[in-house]
């Protein structure tokens, strides 16, 4: 298992400060969720996390290890990242891209063997892509696609799974499934997982812990009770929402508010308001 620790990071693309002077950690095992507004730097920090993006001053350790020390193959033995969307110039299939997460155990000119394709095809059963195996990545719906790019993740048995949005592109019963199957590894092999995401609903619902962002800098951090609350939100994303305690979960839920409808309170018979 391990821990997943920013230390004091700090990034800019150009003059303006992205990320200024975070410091988290994601214990061993954990479900740790980010969230925050457009632009707040949820994905430049999970960037840095995965080594794709270096900080002007801070760390990145990955168990007791500092990134910078690791070499690329020892990390992706680690840590999987399951991005946004990630284009392929290469008309692969699906196949062959859930084989790809296989690489990080190969040797050098090494062919995958029999276990490589066993662990492929599980992770194709798992994330509901083995229909789509011989299809070619470019050609399938978004959803489609995520799977996929989420089932190559698995394919890597990581002990640390970073997700961008993962379950953005994803219907309803994908994104349940989705999360019912992280948290199932995150809770039975101890798979330590950052998550950000813009649904808060999704993230009470399964994290242990979340930090918001706002601009760059740490709002709040801690269980889904003490961050998600009307005033948190109000003052991240400025905007009113309802939030009440799902009596089913025991968990917070948000509700959307609308300012241009007045008589949102006394439409009990045309069903509950929207909810993030
Ligand atoms: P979030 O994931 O919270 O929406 P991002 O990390 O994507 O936020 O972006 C944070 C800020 O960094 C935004 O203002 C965005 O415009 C800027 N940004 C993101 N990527 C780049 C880039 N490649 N070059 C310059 N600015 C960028």
């Amino acid at each position: 298992m391990f821990a997943v620790e920013c230390e004091n990071i700090r990034f800019r693309y150009q003059k303006e400060w992205i990320l200024e002077d975070l410091s988290f950690k994601g214990a061993e095992g954990e479900f740790f969720g980010i969230i925050g507004p457009n632009g707040s730097g949820k994905t430049t920090l999970l960037k840095i996390v995965d080594g794709i993006l270096n900080p002007e001053r801070g760390s990145v350790c990955i168990g007791k290890t500092d990134i910078r020390e690791m070499k690329r193959n020892d990390f992706a033995k680690i840590v999987a990242m399951v991005p946004q969307d990630s284009p392929m110039i290469f008309p692969f299939t699906v196949h062959e891209v859930v084989l790809m997460g296989r690489a990080p155990h190969l040797g050098r000119l090494m062919f995958e063997r029999k276990s490589d394709f066993a662990v492929s095809q599980k992770a194709m059963e798992l994330t509901d892509t083995l229909s789509l195996a011989e299809r070619n990545i470019n050609e399938l719906s978004g959803g489609e696609r995520q799977r996929v790019l989420i089932a190559r993740a698995l394919a890597q048995e990581p002990g640390v799974i970073l997700l961008d949005e993962s379950t953005a592109h994803l219907d309803i019963k994908h994104q349940v499934a989705f999360f019912d199957l992280i948290r199932a590894l995150n809770r039975k092999e101890g798979l330590t997982v950052i998550a950000v995401t813009h649904d808060i609903n999704l993230a009470a619902l399964f994290c242990d812990r979340i930090m918001m962002l706002k601009e760059g800098c740490i709002h709040s951090i801690g269980t889904p009770d003490e961050v998600i609350t009307e005033s948190n939100i109000k003052e991240v994303y400025e905007t009113d929402v309802l939030v009440d305690c799902n009596s089913q979960t025991g968990l917070p839920r948000v509700t959307l508010l609308s300012s241009n409808l007045s008589d949102q309170g006394s439409r009990s018979n045309a069903g509950a308001a929207p909810q993030l």
